[in-house]
């Protein structure tokens, strides 16, 4: 079998550098115990991989940090692997080792609403000058990983009618990036990148989860069974649109009622400003009359200064963000419900109240050992996991047929 670059590598190596890759380096007893293969066999298979300059024998273990000779992880030499993390209003770009080690990190504010070609042009200049930083030259990067604030087609890599982002349909992330890199582009929805962030810093541990991100929409992540679960298009954990309320404002899919609507940030932007126009809370006006503004961060401040109607505010979101989850955790029976996104950082009530809302409305089954919690490492997660999804596509897994694209060049229909 074929991985990345014309490299032959057969199934047992293939296992064998995920295995590495996954627990953050092995030692050589390790490997024969984790491929239930023969400690002859195991040297063999790692000479081979050595020899091909794809592991090193002094490879670090990250999860200490410490160097530890004996402990085989990926070797440097096979380049760096780059992230790009666009999200609706911010753009990370990262440069990564194969061991995941952030070697050169950028944020900043971005508007997806732009231009793709401004936004991207934005993305190239940025990750230019990290590789520069680290004395780096393009051709060292090894496989690009991009996630976006849509729904995205993964084979082909191309966003599928995105709410947030018209005019990005028709633009090619791959084509972009292929005029600075000879490196392949795999594109993924950022909410999916969170999931396989959250799985490589659990170490796979955890093998059935969900994420979910709450900023100015509403995504969950999936992992099912140690992968993460993208469904049959693409669009697995689109659970944004899903309807809380009947009788509730009108979304900009074009229904009424989705969670979206009523409890992403935008929504608690808008809830915030009535409560201050009609003068229900004073400290929420004080803060309106002075920025003409208010954002769900000026809500969670107000909530946190014991404002009651900035709380009800959140305490409602959280029941509705809650309920949706509760179908979700009923359906899917994950282990664990890591809650991130910029929305989630306004303050413990949101949570608690998801917390809440979850527990009243699931079923006992699947509420017994389920565990709700925060996204670990919620800055560096989104850039971790595209980086994750850079290693995993060109690296670890068995080179397939592109099937997206070539079955719509030979399909008869
Ligand atoms: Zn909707």
């Amino acid at each position: 079998m074929v991985s990345g670059r014309g490299i032959v590598l057969s199934g047992e190596e293939l296992a064998l550098l995920a295995a590495v890759f996954w627990r953050g380096g092995l030692s050589r007893a390790e490997v024969a115990a984790r491929l239930d293969v023969s400690r002859s066999k195991a040297n063999a298979l790692l000479l081979g991989l050595s020899a091909r300059d794809l592991l090193s024998e002094s490879g670090t273990r990250s999860s200490t940090g410490g160097r530890r000779p004996e402990v085989l992880g990926l070797s440097d030499a096979i380049g760096v692997f780059a992230a790009i993390d666009l999200g609706a209003t911010s753009l990370d770009v990262a440069v990564l080792a194969p061991d995941m080690t952030v070697l050169a990190h950028r944020a900043e504010p971005a508007d997806v609403r732009n231009p793709p070609t401004q936004v991207f042009a934005r993305a190239r200049d940025l990750l230019r000058a990290l590789l520069r930083e680290r004395d780096l030259s393009p051709t060292a990067v090894r496989a690009i990983g991009v996630g976006v604030p849509g729904p995205v087609a993964f084979e082909t890599g191309q966003l599928v009618e995105p709410p947030l982002m018209p005019g990005w349909q028709r633009f090619s992330i791959r084509d972009c990036l292929a005029e600075d890199y000879d490196a392949p582009v795999f594109v993924d929805n950022d909410v999916n990148l969170l999931a396989l962030g959250t799985l490589w810093q659990v170490r796979a541990q955890l093998q059935n989860f969900i994420v979910i991100k709450i900023g100015t929409g509403i995504g969950c992540g999936i992992i099912c069974h140690g992968a993460l679960y993208r469904g049959a298009d693409g669009s697995a954990g689109d659970v944004g649109h899903i309807c809380v309320d009947p009788n509730g404002p009108r979304c900009s899919c074009g229904n009424v009622g989705c969670v979206e609507a009523m409890a992403a940030g935008p929504a608690l932007g808008r809830l915030a400003m009535e409560a201050a126009r009609s003068g229900r809370s004073a400290p929420l006006q004080a803060v309106w009359l002075e920025r003409g503004a208010l954002s769900a961060i000026d809500l969670g401040d107000a909530s946190r200064a014991g404002d009651p109607v900035a709380n009800r505010i959140i305490q409602e979101a959280g029941a509705q963000i809650g309920e949706m989850l509760a179908s979700v955790i009923n359906f899917f029976n994950p282990s664990h419900v890591f809650v991130g996104g910029g929305v989630a950082q306004i303050g413990p009530s949101l949570l608690a109240a998801i917390r809440h809302s979850i527990y009243r409305r699931s079923l006992a089954l699947s509420t017994r050992h389920l565990d709700i919690r925060y996204m670990p490492n919620p800055h560096t997660n989104g850039i971790l996991g595209a980086g994750v999804l850079a290693i995993q596509e060109a690296l670890l897994r068995p080179a397939q047929p592109r099937s997206g694209s070539d079955r719509a060049r030979t399909s008869p229909e």
